[in-house]
């Protein structure tokens, strides 16, 4: 090619639509350019340190590439592209943020969102000063190429295409989207966020790339990798696009922490199992549609290609307040033009969508009559702590004792014994563990003893458990009398957040409290295994105890 020739091609580039001044610039040169990474063994150019801060630390004294090599091959693989075609990003989030300040000149440009959408696209225009115009969705949601072409000038840097669309989870039409590139090719960058594509039944729009050099391709593992709080994302755009990112990205945007466990999740072995999660989760999708579809609150639902639904209620602030006096938290999209009375739900784990059903049916602002459900609330200078226990549910089970393995073995508890618990405490931890724990304990006895009633019906019941080296026997009576019988020798002062001389005084707490007969024995060498196993025993002997078989007292006395 001849270099007028060349010349001519670069100035028909979409690049060339970028700010004038970003595209004049040289871009900041880092410490770790690749040049210098790659014929440097002695590193004296970045006033780093020669040592890592702590024993144990992987690779932190030392500035990373902006692209680190590794993690752009990873993404290579994972997405099938060259690395000239990649821009990694902390999150879709600031790809979307660097498109915006590469190409939109502040107070003239404007970019195109086309909603109801996600709502990143106008923040970043926004912030940039940068024109927001809005081509609805058609009725179907899916892209209106005729009003897009209305809504456009020639000051019109981007168009932004959510597909699957973020809040209303519909794939916006293939044809269309090219239809787009081929349409804007010298003008307009079709920026297509594929946050959700691993969701649906569909290809990735990347391949159009050789075709449509103002295509960018926006993914991430947030939503598909289980990575949200990693802030990992890509852009895939021709070079020339490339390039411009990478001159408005930081220099240094991702931290070796978030390399390093990009890199586990990209690995094979990680994939597969993501993959078979998401299949799951499509799965249970359909499951939750399959139920929702029954309740006379569900108006419409939506098809979906992504994790998530959106429902259109009779009454979405309603319904919104209704789960979250459930603990649970949805997003009302009802701002959105054409979503009235919309409501946003992601698909969570079985128990998660178990207990939302159960609210859209109407099932668990009251517990069921014949369910035995505990509440306490207890209130000292020390703790505050509200715990809810429901002997004939077995969710939800939300533990938060603010110290962590207390809270796992709590959860143990609930888990073997079956029931749904729910604890929080607010207590002095800045002083130590103990009135936390003690407090807890005492709060749970009294939640289960008052769930329990008369305890008509009930078992009687023993547990033994071994878990590795250590085995316990848990012995359990609701006599109505209160004694503990606790054998353990702890090798250790602690498990984790956890001293283990509070472990015996949990079991005094939550026996007293169930004016219960309590023996515990454990024998073992590792710590953690016995007193999780004391936790798991208990569960399991309570699993017993606490089930109901008929109706008679579980005494000739006549009460217990
Ligand atoms: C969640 C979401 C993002 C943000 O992704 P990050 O990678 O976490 O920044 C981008 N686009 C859409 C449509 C989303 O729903």
């Amino acid at each position: 090619m001849t270099k007028t020739a060349k010349a001519a091609l670069n100035s028909a580039m979409i690049s060339q639509r970028a700010r004038p001044e970003i595209l004049a610039m040289g871009g900041y040169v880092s410490a770790r350019s690749i040049e210098n990474s790659t014929t440097g063994t002695i590193f004296l150019d970045a006033n780093e340190c020669a040592f890592e801060p702590f024993v144990g630390a992987h690779n932190l004294s030392r500035y990373l590439e902006q692209q680190p090599v590794a993690l752009q091959d990873a993404i290579c693989r994972w997405l099938d592209v060259s690395s000239r075609h990649i821009t990694i990003t902390r999150g879709a989030d600031e790809a979307i943020d660097c498109l915006v300040r590469a190409f939109c000149v502040p107070g003239r440009d404007n970019i195109v969102i086309c909603p109801p959408t996600f709502a990143m696209y106008a923040q970043s225009a926004t912030l940039q000063n940068a024109e927001v115009r809005e081509a609805r969705l058609d009725n179907k949601f899916d892209l209106d190429i005729k009003l897009i072409n209305q809504t456009t000038d020639k000051n019109t840097k981007i168009i932004f295409a959510c597909s699957p669309n973020n809040p209303t989870a519909n794939l916006m039409t293939r044809e269309r989207i090219l239809q787009l590139c081929a349409d804007y090719a010298d003008t307009a960058l079709i920026v297509v966020d594929e946050t959700y594509v691993e969701f649906a039944d569909s290809e990735s729009v990347i391949p159009c790339l050789d075709a449509h050099a103002n295509l960018v391709v926006l993914r991430t593992l947030s939503k598909s990798h289980a990575a949200a709080g990693l802030r990992c994302g890509v852009a895939v755009a021709r070079s020339d696009v490339t390039g411009l990112l990478q001159k408005v990205l930081a220099p240094y945007p991702l931290a070796q922490p978030v390399v390093d466990a990009a890199l586990t999740i990209l690995s094979a072995p990680s994939q597969a199992v993501l993959a078979a999660k998401r299949r799951d989760i499509v799965a249970r999708r359909k499951e939750v549609v399959a139920a929702l579809a029954a309740c006379p609150d569900i108006v419409e639902l939506l098809p979906s290609d992504a994790n998530y639904l959106l429902v259109r209620v009779k009454d979405a602030a309603d319904l919104c307040n209704k789960c979250r006096n459930s603990g649970i938290i949805l997003r009302n999209q009802s701002h959105q033009p054409g979503l009235k009375n919309s409501v946003r739900v992601s698909i969570g784990s079985h128990e998660d969508m178990q207990a939302f059903i159960a609210v859209v049916k109407g099932e668990t602002q009251e517990p069921r009559a014949d369910q035995r459900v505990g509440t306490v609330i207890r209130k000292t200078n020390e703790t505050a702590i509200s715990v809810r226990v429901n002997l004939d549910a077995v969710a939800p089970v939300r533990i938060h004792t603010g110290i962590g393995f207390y809270d796992h073995m709590l959860d143990q508890i609930a888990k073997h014994g079956g029931f749904s618990v729910e604890i929080e405490c607010d207590g002095d931890l800045h002083i130590d563990a103990h009135h936390s724990v003690e407090d807890c304990a005492i709060a749970l006895g009294q939640a289960i003893r008052q769930a329990l009633g008369d305890k008509r019906g009930i078992g009687r019941y023993g547990f033994f458990l071994p878990m590795d080296e250590s085995q316990v026997k848990v012995a359990l009576d609701f006599g109505g009398r209160f004694y503990l019988d606790f054998k353990a020798d702890f090798p250790e002062s602690h498990v984790g957040d956890l001293p283990t001389d509070m472990v015996p005084h949990v079991f005094y707490s939550l026996a007293e409290n169930l004016q219960a007969n309590l023996h515990i024995a454990v024998t073992g060498e590792n710590t953690h295994h016995m007193v999780e196993a004391c936790f798991k025993g208990f569960g399991r002997a309570l699993r017993q105890a606490i089930r109901r078989d008929g109706d008679e007292m579980p005494s000739t006395k006549g009460s217990l």
